[in-house]
């Protein structure tokens, strides 16, 4: 198995573009937590809506490909979070 995931992490700053100016604020969040769904790169802090979700119920959606980390809970941002909720609506699932 691969630990290709990590290429996933492509950094913003690439230290090109690295001004020099903190003031005045930025609007993009910084977080702590990324989401863990392959190819998203959004945060998945509380803060800004983002869940945890247990991997297996995570892998139902995404396919365990689509899911860049094998952790028990798997960090997802509000979009992702959101995607999970729809695919889980189409489905007549039952919620035990
Ligand atoms: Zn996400």
């Amino acid at each position: 198995m691969g630990f290709k995931s990590r290429a996933r992490k492509r950094r913003k700053e690439t230290g090109e573009d690295r001004g020099t100016s903190e003031g005045g604020e930025s609007e993009e969040y910084e977080g702590q937590i990324r989401c863990d769904i392959t190819g998203c790169d959004n945060w998945a802090d509380k803060k800004v809506g983002g869940r945890k979700m247990a991997y297996d119920r995570a892998v139902e959606v995404w396919g365990s490909s689509g899911v860049s980390r094998k952790v028990r809970r798997v960090p997802l941002c509000k979009s992702c979070y959101r995607t999970w909720k729809k695919e889980k609506k189409d489905e007549p699932t039952e919620w035990s």
